[in-house]
């Protein structure tokens, strides 16, 4: 209540009790929650103490909604949980009417208006406070590399694996800076839809130079990892393409390898479903074998069955291998591999009874669109299982 009264903002509820112990809540009450909303008190909160049992009546509360906001969201949200004594926002209210479009402002305008003005108030006394105490970083870092009792350079030189390497290393560090996306300190500003676009043009400048012979397949691969920015075209290097080394017939080769190295197609590999990650023999997406048309129907049948997790399945991929069960004349045979095509080659739309998507954002890895894939009787033909 302090903080409150010296205005400082205060980032959980406090509860007031009166003297007969009877719980006061009423800046929580008058402030924050919409009027709509039923306002019971809390139970067993102690006088003094902070309260969790309100806080979740604030935007920003619900971690899962938290995530998906924008950076601009979030901090509206979080300004509007600091108390603010009414005739602040008062003050804000009247404030923003005179520079406005005639129409009174809503009370919750006035809180956000009101805790912008104290968020400017706080941030330049914050800033004063940095200031004067700041110390350059790099100083402070070169001051500390200087006292290393080895040369950092040498030491360099010899984790790449020599000079020629290191000399190697900074050329194609140099050239993945120029890339989208391929300047490190400023990638945190991107959107998930921005880094997931950056990825890929980064992913495809590369592949492009060492497809015109600019880089050699070890530079390429080694400007994937200093690049850093895993792309939707991941699973297509580290999981299609070999799976098609290793499993296809020369045939199956030239239908999906060829162009999959020429980058026409883009593949991935549907393992994993919603209910199904480690425990593979419990797969539950069928591959029914129909001897009169010589071809495979897949199947979602259950939820559980729903691929989940695929990378570059959200949005990039045109094929995918499907691990699916065998099913030969009413016997299982456990899962197998078959390829599946998922999207048109002419507008990217999925084909008939797919179901494919992105699965949303995750922590970091935002490159990469992981999605999930539900299949209804898709049919492929019999040369379709590796
Ligand atoms: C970033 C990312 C990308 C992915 N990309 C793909 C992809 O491209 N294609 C694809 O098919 N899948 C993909 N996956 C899915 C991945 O293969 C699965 O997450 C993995 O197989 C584990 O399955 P699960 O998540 O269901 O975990 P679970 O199998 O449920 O395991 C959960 C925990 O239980 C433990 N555990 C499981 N079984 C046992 C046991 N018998 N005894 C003791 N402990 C056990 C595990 O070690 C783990 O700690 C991806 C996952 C991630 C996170």
């Amino acid at each position: 209540a302090r903080r409150v009264l010296r205005g400082l903002p205060v980032l959980r509820t406090f509860c007031f009790h009166d003297s007969a112990g009877r719980l006061k809540h009423q800046r929580c009450a008058t402030l924050q929650l919409p009027p709509s909303r039923p306002r019971r008190p809390p139970t067993g909160c102690r006088a003094g103490s902070t309260c969790d049992t309100h806080i979740h009546n604030f935007p920003s509360h619900s971690r899962q909604i938290r995530f998906a906001k924008s950076r601009r969201q979030t901090t509206v949200a979080s300004s509007s949980v600091f108390l603010i004594p009414s005739s602040t926002v008062d003050v804000a209210a009247t404030a923003m009417s005179t520079r406005g479009n005639g129409e009174a402002p809503s009370k919750q305008q006035g809180v956000v208006a009101a805790s912008d003005l104290r968020l400017r108030g706080l941030q330049s006394a914050a800033t004063a406070v940095v200031q004067q105490h700041s110390v350059e970083p790099s100083d402070d870092l070169r001051n500390e590399r200087s006292r290393a009792s080895f040369d950092a350079a040498e030491l360099a030189v010899f984790l790449a694996g020599g000079a020629d390497k290191m000399q190697t290393k900074d050329r194609l560090l140099a050239l993945a800076k120029g890339f989208p996306g391929g300047e490190k300190a400023s990638r945190a500003n991107l959107t998930r839809e921005e880094e997931h676009v950056a990825a890929l043009q980064g992913a495809f400048n590369i592949w492009e130079k060492v497809l015109a012979r600019e880089l050699t397949r070890e530079e390429g691969l080694m400007m994937r990892q200093l690049l850093e920015l895993p792309s939707g075209i991941e699973l297509h290097i580290g999981m299609w393409i070999p799976t098609l080394q290793a499993l296809a017939t020369p045939e199956q080769q030239r239908r999906w390898l060829d162009p999959s190295l020429r980058f026409q197609i883009i593949g991935t590999y549907a393992q994993t479903e919603l209910g199904h990650g480690s425990y593979l023999r419990g797969l539950e997406t069928t591959a029914i074998y129909d001897r009169q048309t010589e071809s495979f129907i897949l199947h979602s049948p259950t939820l559980t069955s729903t691929k989940w997790w695929p990378g570059g399945l959200g949005k990039t991929s045109t094929h995918a291998v499907v691990m699916a069960r065998l099913l030969l004349d009413g016997k299982d045979h456990g899962p197998h591999p078959f390829v599946v095509q998922l999207r048109s080659l002419s507008d990217h739309q999925p084909l008939p009874g797919i179901k494919v998507g992105d699965m949303g954002p995750k922590l970091g890895y935002h490159g990469v669109d992981n999605g999930f894939l539900r299949l209804d009787h898709v049919r492929v033909d019999r040369d379709s299982m590796l």
